[in-house]
């Protein structure tokens, strides 16, 4: 370190010993609640899932039953009131209800209650006024956030809009009422003023937030007030960045100087988007206010790169960050008076930096500000005003129900373990480990690393580049539809007479034309299968693995390409493109190692006999597959044939030839020999002639229950000269429900509905097509899911925000909407979006999202699976009673459960029947490897793709037993 350097170090650490002198938080008795999270990691967890689910638990009953749930008999250490202040422990076991629970819950209640308040200003105007007044007359000033729910309509957004514009006009006026007036300062939240806000379509998002934004920097520029925009998830950021920037170069806001904006430093991205910041205020002219925070959302940012293989966006070490904050600061420090800092942090050293730093940019304590938290470190606030310092106070407001989820993170930044104030106060850490400097700030991208098999990474659509690339491939392909798709029969393209494959957004464009088989065509591929299977057979697994591998490579090459032939043919929306191709790649690696896993001979020798286990190909198979997946489904179902011996004829679905023809090109290109995979476009007859040939001796198939009932059923004939049972493995339809529990997070719960009902239209084997309600929340939930499914986008799948697309063609639309007229006869139709001014294109198999309640359980809408965007809603009043009516369908394929009730939880995992359940999540989006899928009543026959007992079904197991004992000797006697 340098001269200069160590004196800087000395100059901070002084000003930081200042500033902790008397600033160590005492912590009392009040804080049971931060006690028992620090105790242990279980306590910690179990507290905080309690308390985020408190508010939503409106019975006395409710609030012990969670309580014995999450702390058992054992209970929970509360202040009581009457007893000075002191911990009571409420004796669970003895509360079982009446006014024992009244009793109980009310104590709970007010202890949680009283805690968030000390993190949350209040709930009304009033309230919150007189606290910001007593914050005044302490030397400090605020900014207020409105506390809220997540924005999932655009009603809500509204909403939204509107309650900011009563807090400019409620708050101004007050605070001009005060002796000394004070300058409103609002925090706003993206978010919550657009439910579409997405990182693929980031032109629209911006598009519509600006709308919005508008009128409240207008409204905020005519009261005087300041406004700041507030940082969120990594996902928003570059949208949150560019609309602020954009706005403001605006003729209406260019001169405007009361606009800020909060940046993370946690973010590797920072620095430079600092940077970016820093010249743009210069060139704009006009100051702006940064607010320097660390970043909230750590835990979250770090598990969701990890899913998805993305590299990490934040510093993997908490002291990565204190160096990037520190970096970040000194910029903007020096970037004064373009930019005004505001450093919004608790923790003393970084405070001290911003300290000696702005003394060595020469500016005075007026030229900067710190934000601090309301409820949060209130002696550094009160050190720092007599110090001379500005404080903001961040000041949260609003209803406590939506502001626990802040309330959570609130007392999980206290409770971390490398949090400055768990240090700082709880754990007495010496002053000079406290204001150690941070070691240099590293560089480079960090890639997740994933457990187990490594799934291909979805497109992270948040990288501007990723999108150029997608868009640019839509181009590519857009120019040279119509391509001609032969059949392939040993080896050789035949062309017949075409039919076209068109494009259900653009019935008149025609994606490719196709050759189309008949019976004899079929006949000839399956000779052309048997040819070539002694050879195929002979091949070691590792031979044949590499040839898979070697197709996942070349599909992983030409990906973007692969996803706009599914936006062509089959309306797949961009991300869902993106998903189904990643899928695909993921079958070729995954059955490839599996292939190698079960290829060694397994030994089962006893005494004086060697018994070797082995699996063999079972002969020629068929394989017919669905539109709906269209390269993934068929790319796991022939990978899974071939990779184990056998050799495949395969039929895809009428509707998406050009996509399975890709596939049959790219494992050509891969080496796979003439004859193994035989391509024979066509329609339902030749299907049935495929499954009626004697000499097939498995049938691959994924489609609907009638198609697989009737496979089943003709698979089940001996026809002459047949000399084995043909094995069926048949994966079909589905009526997925999915549990709202009582005590569920509703805006998790209503989003995951959404998104699993309404995704590519509904057309998923494991889309939501059922919501069971319990208690009362029903008619809300109801209208929150309409709300959002009115404003989820209809649009072409090319545009990148697009949810609904259109369905597959003319007749599916027909079908579908039949069902919704039938539908109308017996449910309450709540929401149904027809024509251009539900945003519905006129052209195109469009069916708009359509949601029934009250709909009757043994009703056709709760029973037969529609295959479109068709939710059908119903109550149920127990947990119990939600169970029994998910399970009362013939299908068993994928089901869903939002609750926050450990034994609820429990249940559903042993009794709601169906083959994929999911927790607290979407229903749709299996990934290979991690959720083997697949289901099992009348949603199929088989085990499941992607899983560990995929392959078995293609082959026949063998065991070759021999005597090794030969005149009394044997081998193995040692
Ligand atoms: P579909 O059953 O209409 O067609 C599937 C395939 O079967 C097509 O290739 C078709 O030509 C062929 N076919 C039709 N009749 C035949 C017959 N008699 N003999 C042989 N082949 C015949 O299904 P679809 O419309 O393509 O796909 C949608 C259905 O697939 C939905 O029911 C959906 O739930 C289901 N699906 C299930 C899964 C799963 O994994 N369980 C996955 C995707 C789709």
């Amino acid at each position: 370190m340098g001269a200069v350097a160590s004196d800087i170090q000395t100059q901070i650490s002084a000003i930081g010993r200042e500033l902790l002198a008397g600033a160590r938080t005492k912590w009392s008795a009040s804080d049971w609640l931060l006690g028992l999270m620090t105790r242990d990691e279980t306590a910690r967890l179990n507290a905080l899932r309690f308390v985020d689910v408190l508010p939503a638990l409106t019975d006395d009953a409710s609030v012990v039953s969670h309580m014995k749930e999450y702390f058992g008999d054992e209970g929970l250490p509360i202040p009581i009131p009457g007893i000075g202040g002191g911990l009571g422990r409420f004796a669970l076991g003895l509360a079982g209800g009446g006014i024992g629970a009244k009793v109980m819950a009310g104590a709970v209640r007010t202890a949680v209650g009283t805690m968030a308040r000390r993190f949350i200003a209040g709930e009304t105007v009033d309230e919150v006024t007189t606290k910001l007044a007593s914050m005044k007359k302490e030397g400090l000033d605020f900014t207020l956030d409105l506390l809220g729910e997540t924005t999932i309509s655009e009603a809500e957004a509204d909403d939204y809009q509107k309650k900011y514009d009563d807090i400019l006009l409620s708050f101004t006026k007050k605070l001009a009422a005060w002796k000394e007036p004070s300058k409103l300062k609002l925090a706003i939240k993206l978010s919550s003023l657009c439910s579409q806000m997405a990182a693929v379509d980031e032109d629209r998002s911006v598009e519509m937030l600006k709308v919005r934004l508008r009128l409240i920097l207008q409204h905020a520029r005519e009261v005087n007030a300041e406004i700041t925009f507030d940082m969120e998830a990594y996902n928003y950021k570059n949208i949150t960045l560019r609309v602020f920037k954009e706005l403001l170069l605006e003729p209406a806001f260019k001169d405007w100087p009361d606009a800020g904006i909060a940046m993370q430093a946690y973010l590797r991205d920072t620095p430079a988007d600092v940077e970016a910041m820093i010249a743009f205020a210069q060139s704009r002219g006009t100051p702006i206010l940064v607010r320097l925070v660390r970043g909230a959302y750590w835990d979250y940012e770090t598990v969701i790169a990890r899913q998805n293989g993305w590299p990490i966006p934040v510093w993997s070490k908490k002291e990565e960050t204190d160096a990037s904050y520190e970096h970040c600061l000194r910029l903007l420090l020096a970037a004064y008076p373009a930019v005004r800092t505001a450093a919004a942090t608790h923790n003393v050293r970084s405070m001290a930096v911003a300290m000696a730093a702005a003394q060595a940019a020469g500016l005075s304590p007026d030229k900067m500000e710190f934000q601090m938290l309301y409820g949060m470190a209130d002696e550094v606030k009160t050190s720092l005003v007599k110090q001379g310092q500005s404080v903001v106070v961040y000041t949260p407001f609003g209803d406590l129900l939506p502001g626990m989820s802040y309330f959570v993170r609130r007392l999980l930044e206290n409770t971390a373990s490398q949090s400055f104030l768990r240090m700082a106060g709880m754990e007495k850490v010496d002053e000079t480990e406290l204001l150690k400097a941070p070691g240099p700030l590293a560089g480079g991208i960090v890639m997740a690393q994933q457990k187990g098999f490594v799934n291909e990474t979805p497109r992270r659509f948040t990288a501007p580049a990723e999108r150029r690339a997608f868009a640019a491939a839509i181009e590519q392909v857009r120019a040279s539809l119509g391509r001609k798709v032969p059949l392939l029969i040993a080896g050789k393209n035949i062309e017949t007479v075409t039919e076209n494959s068109t494009d259900p957004a653009k019935p008149s464009r025609v994606v490719g034309q196709i050759s189309v088989g008949t019976p004899d065509h079929a006949s000839a591929a399956i000779a052309a299968a048997e040819a070539a299977f002694d050879a195929w057979s002979s091949k070691t697994a590792a031979e044949r693995a590499a040839i898979l591998k070697s197709a996942a490579d070349k599909m992983a090459a030409r990906r973007d390409q692969l996803s706009a032939w599914q936006i062509f043919e089959t309306a797949k929306p961009w991300r869902e493109a993106d998903a189904d191709v990643c899928e695909a790649i993921d079958f070729l690696r995954f059955y490839a190692d599996e292939a190698l896993r079960l290829s060694n001979e397994q030994n089962l020798d006893r005494a004086g006999e060697s018994n070797a286990y082995r699996y063999e190909p079972r002969g020629v198979g068929v394989v017919i597959g669905p539109w709906n997946f269209p390269l993934a489904i068929i790319t796991g179902m022939v990978a899974a044939a071939i990779v184990t011996g056998n050799t495949v004829v395969l039929k895809p679905a009428p509707q998406s030839p050009v996509n399975a023809s890709l596939l049959v090109e790219i494992l050509t290109e891969a080496g796979l020999p003439p004859g193994v995979l035989n391509f024979l476009p066509g329609n339902d007859g030749v299907g049935e002639a495929l499954v009626a040939d004697p000499r097939v001796a498995f049938v691959a198939f994924t489609g609907s229950e009638a198609v697989g009932k009737a496979i089943n059923a003709a698979g089940a004939l001996v026809h002459p000269g047949q000399t084995h049972i043909k094995r069926i493995i048949a994966e079909m339809g589905g009526k997925n429900a999915i549990i709202i529990d009582d005590d569920a997070d509703l805006d998790e719960a209503v989003a995951g509905v959404v998104e699993s009902a309404f995704g590519y239209a509904g057309q998923k084997c494991s889309a939501c097509s059922r919501v069971i309600i319990v208690g009362n929340a029903y008619e809300d939930v109801v209208k929150r899911i309409a709300a959002a499914a009115a404003s989820i986008k209809v649009g072409l799948p090319e545009e990148p925000g697009t949810i609904v697309s259109p369905v597959i063609d003319a007749e599916a639309q027909s079908r579908i909407r039949n069902a919704i007229d039938a539908g109308k006869k017996t449910a309450r139709l709540v929401l149904e979006r027809t024509g251009p001014e539900h945003g519905i294109p006129t052209e195109g198999s469009f069916v708009g999202p359509t949601v029934f309640a009250d709909v009757p359980p043994t009703s056709p809408l709760f029973q037969e699976e529609i295959f479109g965007p068709v939710l059908a809603i119903t109550r149920a009043n127990t947990f119990d009673e939600a169970l029994t009516l998910a399970n009362a369908t013939r299908f068993a394929l994928t089901g869903g459960l939002f609750s926050r009730s450990p034994n609820h939880l429990a249940l559903a995992r042993k009794k709601f029947r169906v083959g994929n359940l999911y927790l607290n999540r979407k229903i749709t989006g299996a990934i290979v490897a991690h959720q083997p899928f697949g289901g099992f009543k009348m949603s199929g026959v088989g085990s499941k793709a992607g899983g560990l007992d995929y392959l078995l079904q293609f082959t026949e197991p063998r065991c070759v037993t021999e005597n090794i004992i030969r005149r009394g000797f044997s081998p193995d006697v040692e």
